[in-house]
C-alpha cells in the first residue's frame, strides 16, 4: 500500500531520492510468513520505513543529497540500519534532504526540492524535508532523520509530524554521513508520539562502534508514552524560555504555543517561565562551531575515495588538481560556503577568537540548561518561528535561513534531547510545532509531555 501511495504521489512532493520496492516487499513478505508460523516478532516487523539519504545502506545508493557521492554504493550498513532490519521493518527508500544536512528548506539538495504536501509551493522544512514530508503525505508511517541543528524537528514542525532528536550519544552515529560530529544525533520522523517511542527505542541504545554512544540502557520510552496518553501531568513542572517566545515569532505561531499551555495546565502541570540568557548567542556560535566540524569532515570527499572523480580539463592529471576539480564540480553552493567559514574559523591565529569563543558560549548554554532545569522537568518553547515559506523565500539570504533554527539550535550544543509535536495550524492554515526539551538521559519525559499534549 504504502509503494502504491509512493507511485501516486511522489511525482508531485518528491520525498524519495531512491525506492527499494522489491526489497520491502520480500521483507514485507518474509514477516508475513514469520507471523503466520507463529514466530515471535518485534512489534514494528512489517512495518515500512523511509531512511534520510545521510545514513548509510549496504548495496543501496546513499548520497547525502549530494552530487559527490552520486553513484557509490556503501559496502555496509549503519548501526541503526542493522537494528531495523534485525527487527523486519521493510525499508521504502531514501529520502531527500538538503546536501550534507545544510539547510533549513531541503532546497540545497542537489537532486531537487521537496514539496510540503500541506502547499506544493512551499518547503517542507530541512534538512530532513524528505522523512517529514513522506511521513505527511502517507507515503511511510515511520523514518529516520538526523538533527545537527534541529533538522528533525523543524520539518516535523512544518509538515505537522512528531520529530525527536535524541540525547546526544542515544543512538549510535556508526555509519551516518559525519556532518558535525559533536552535534549530530539520528532519531524518528513518525505520525503519532507512540510511533516515535517504539522507533526511537529499537534504534537508541549503546553501541561499541560509536565512541561517543552512551553506555547505560536506555529509559522505557513507550511506557513514558502510554503513561501521557492518560493526560494526567499533575506535578510536572514545565518551564517557558522566555528568550524563545514572543518577539519574532509568527502570531498564529504563539497563539497556537500558548493554547497548548494552557491544555498542559488543564492536564494538572505547572507552567512557570525560565530565562536562558545565553540562547540568545546559541545561533552565532552554533554558525562557527557546525561549519567548523563540517569542513573537517568533509575532507575526505577528494575524488579519491568515494562516488564522483573529476580530472581537470587540461593540464596535468595531479592528486591536488584532481581534488580541486571534484570537489570544485561535486559540492554546492551552500556546502562550499560553510567549508570556507569552518576553515577560516579554525585557521591559525582566528582560532581563538571564532572557534574559542564559540566554545565558550556552548559552555554558557549548557550552565543555562542546567539551571533551567533545576527549576523545571521540562522545557518548552515553539519548534520554528514561523510555518512554512514559500520556495525561494530565503535562498539567496544565507542569515535569513539560519534565523529558522533558533529555537532548535540550543539543544543540539547542550547535547539535550528534544522533540517537536503538531501543534495545530496557524492563521495561514499551516501547520504549527511545539518543542519540549528535557536533561540529557531524560529522553522518556519528552514522551510523557508528548502524548498527554497530543
Ligand atoms: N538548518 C541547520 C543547518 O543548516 C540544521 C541542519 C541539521 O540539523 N542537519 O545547519
Amino acid at each position: 500500500a504504502h509503494l502504491d501511495r509512493i507511485a501516486a504521489v511522489d511525482g508531485a512532493v518528491h520525498a524519495f531520492l531512491h525506492v527499494s520496492g522489491e526489497s520491502a516487499l520480500a521483507t514485507a513478505r518474509r514477516i508475513d510468513e514469520q507471523r503466520a508460523a507463529g514466530e515471535p516478532l518485534h512489534e514494528l516487523a512489517g512495518v515500512p520505513i523511509a531512511l534520510k539519504d545521510i545514513v548509510v545502506t549496504k548495496g543501496v545508493p546513499t548520497t547525502a543529497g549530494s552530487k559527490i557521492l552520486e553513484g557509490w554504493l556503501p559496502p555496509y550498513d549503519a548501526t541503526i540500519v542493522e537494528r531495523i532490519k534485525d527487527a523486519g521493518l521493510p525499508i521504502l527508500g531514501k529520502t531527500n534532504m538538503d546536501e550534507f544536512a545544510m539547510g533549513s528548506s531541503t532546497e540545497h539538495s542537489a537532486f531537487g526540492n521537496t514539496k510540503n504536501p500541506w502547499d506544493l509551493d512551499r518547503i517542507p522544512g530541512g534538512s530532513g524535508g524528505g522523512s517529514a514530508a513522506a511521513v505527511a503525505a502517507f507515503e511511510a508511517p515511520l523514518a529516520i532523520g538526523t538533527d545537527t541543528g534541529g533538522s528533525i524537528r523543524q520539518p516535523g514542525a512544518v509538515t505537522g509530524t512528531v520529530g525527536v532528536k535524541p540525547t546526544y550519544g542515544g543512538v549510535s552515529r556508526y555509519g551516518l554521513i559525519a556532518m558535525a560530529s559533536s552535534l549530530d544525533q539520528a532519531g524518528p520522523v513518525t505520525r503519532t508520539v507512540l510511533d516515535s517511542a517504539l522507533l526511537h527505542e529499537l534504534v537508541g541504545g549503546h553501541d561499541p562502534r560509536d565512541s561517543t554512544s552512551i553506555d547505560e540502557p536506555v529509559p522505557s520510552l513507550v511506557d513514558a508514552a502510554r503513561k501521557g496518553a492518560s493526560m494526567d501531568l499533575t506535578g510536572v513542572r514545565v518551564g517557558v524560555v522566555s528568550e524563545l517566545t514572543g518577539e519574532g515569532y509568527q502570531e498564529g505561531v504563539s497563539a497556537r504555543f500558548n493554547e497548548s499551555l494552557d491544555l498542559l495546565r488543564a492536564a494538572g502541570a505547572e507552567i512557570i517561565e525560565v530565562s536562558c540568557p545565553s540562547f540568545r548567542s546559541a545561533l552565532a556560535a552554533y554558525y562557527l562551531i557546525m561549519p567548523a566540524e563540517a569542513s573537517s569532515n568533509l575532507a575526505k570527499f577528494d575524488g579519491m575515495r568515494f562516488g564522483l572523480r573529476v580530472e581537470p580539463a587540461e593540464g596535468p592529471v595531479t592528486a591536488e588538481r584532481v581534488m580541486a576539480a571534484t570537489r570544485g564540480a561535486g559540492f554546492g553552493d551552500e556546502v562550499k560556503r560553510r567549508i570556507i567559514l569552518g576553515t577560516y574559523a579554525l585557521s591559525a591565529g582566528y582560532y581563538d577568537a571564532y572557534y574559542g569563543s564559540a566554545q565558550k558560549v556552548r559552555t554558557l548554554i549548557q550552565r543555562d540548561f542546567e539551571a533551567a532545569f533545576g527549576h523545571a522537568d521540562v522545557l518548552v518553547s515553539p519548534t520554528a518561528p514561523t510555518t512554512a515559506f514559500k520556495f525561494g523565500e530565503k535562498l539567496d539570504d544565507p542569515l535569513a535561513m539560519y534565523l529558522n533554527d533558533v529555537a532548535t539550535i540550543p539543544a543540539n550544543l547542550a547535547g539535550v534531547p528534544g522533540m517537536s509535536l503538531p501543534n495545530g495550524l496557524s492563521d495561514d492554515g499551516l501547520p504549527v510545532g511545539f518543542q519540549i526539551l528535557a536533561p540529557a538521559r531524560a529522553d522518556d519525559r519528552l514522551y510523557l509531555v508528548g502524548a498527554a499534549l497530543e
